[in-house]
């Protein structure tokens, strides 16, 4: 087979909503998708078949944090991040990029790469084009990205065309150094802010060069809801129909219906680990915050009628007190709800899209409304 293989089912009448399917060499996986991240190789707390229970069908790892520890020699020592995280399904990893641009400590950012402080130890490491690309070889994920510049939300608009000029520059030693293209397709990732011209310089220059895929970065990054619909619906129809769109590190279930409205195709976030590991837990009502005094005695899951092992065995009383009393079990359930959540979540919309009434849903479902909101229950205390 090829590298990597897109099917479009259905499509929506009222939007650019579709019903796909990518096959990779480690299966499939259904579009939408939503990717629960496990940066550090592992889905924090959560073993693979649980994260496969909750309908999760493809997983996304960080270049960044395997290349500075264990290193990517050693997960190919141990076989590869298949083997490494014990996930025989489709695996995504990014290039680095944005980890260097948000979380290091940048010494220099030049023609040839970044040069950045390793906040495991302290060295001075070179993260490039050309050693992403070796890096994500060795660590052996199915859909593997391009090596970009991720400038900051407000970054002024010179930046923003010096970073589209480098980020292309760089797709193309990516391409150039990528050394498993039989076996691992490699994404293109627009860049260009809140700049509609620069967003389509960028896809159009990104489509010639005939990518597998594409990603839309350097989003949800501070720019807002309102602008961020707006790059999509004015990039998104620049990248081809017949292949699959990535929205990188989006978002809440508002921001995930709105780009699927828009004809993006997969999502990753961090959103429903990182908020379950501190007691957030998303429900069609809105966010609930279990450390709440007021579910002290509560015997109800949840959520009512949510599937996941945490609702079907636990009241929000005991996950309460197991997060006071410091118990591992608290972190672990409300992440597995909410990896759950998430994966209802692109079901339905996927079930609305190919029964053609995906308008209806995104009009009338609480969950496309749920953004970044004041957490409803924040003034009870607890
Ligand atoms: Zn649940």
């Amino acid at each position: 087979m090829c590298v990597l293989k897109f099917e479009k089912f259905s499509g929506d009448t009222t939007s650019a909503a579709r019903v796909g399917r990518v096959t990779t060499r480690h299966g499939i996986f259904d579009t939408p998708a939503f990717m629960p991240v496990g940066t550090q190789g592992t889905i924090k707390g959560i073993l693979p078949e649980q994260v496969a229970a909750t309908g999760a069908q493809c997983i996304l790892a960080n270049t960044y944090h395997l290349m500075l520890r264990p290193g990517e020699t050693v997960v190919a020592e141990l076989g590869d991040l298949h083997r490494f995280m014990a996930w025989p399904g489709p695996i995504l990893t990014d290039s680095g990029g944005f980890q260097v641009f948000s979380l290091s400590d940048i010494n220099v950012i030049d023609e040839e790469g970044v040069t950045f402080k390793s906040h495991v130890d302290g060295s001075i490491v070179q993260l490039t084009p050309e050693r992403s690309m070796a890096v994500q070889n060795a660590l052996g994920a199915d859909i593997i990205m391009a090596f970009d510049e991720c400038p900051p939300a407000l970054a002024p608009r010179e930046y923003h065309v010096a970073a589209v000029g480098r980020t292309l520059r760089w797709a193309q030693r990516c391409v150039a150094a990528h050394g498993r293209a039989d076996a691992q397709a490699l994404f293109g990732i627009v860049q260009g802010g809140t700049h509609p011209e620069l967003r389509a310089q960028c896809a159009a220059k990104l489509v010639a060069m005939d990518f597998p895929g594409y990603a839309i970065g350097g989003l949800a990054v501070g720019e807002g809801f309102e602008a961020m619909k707006q790059v999509l619906a004015d990039t998104v129809p620049l990248l081809p129909d017949d292949r699959p769109r990535y929205l990188m590190g989006v978002g809440f279930p508002r921001d995930i219906v709105a780009a699927v409205a828009a004809g993006v195709d997969m999502f990753d976030c961090v959103l429903p680990t990182r908020n379950g590991r501190n007691a957030y837990a998303f429900t069609a009502g809105g966010p609930i915050r279990l450390r709440n005094s007021r579910f002290v005695s509560e015997n109800a899951p949840i959520e009512a009628g949510c599937d996941c092992y945490a609702c079907r065995h636990f009241s929000c009383g005991a996950i309460r007190h197991f997060f006071f009393a410091g118990e591992m079990l608290g972190p672990i359930l409300v992440s597995l709800h909410n990896i759950r959540f998430y994966q209802r979540l692109m079901s339905d919309i996927r079930r609305a899209i190919g029964a053609g009434w995906f308008d209806e849903f995104r009009q009338t479902d609480p969950r496309c409304r749920l953004g970044p909101a004041p957490v409803a229950d924040a003034s009870a205390g607890g």
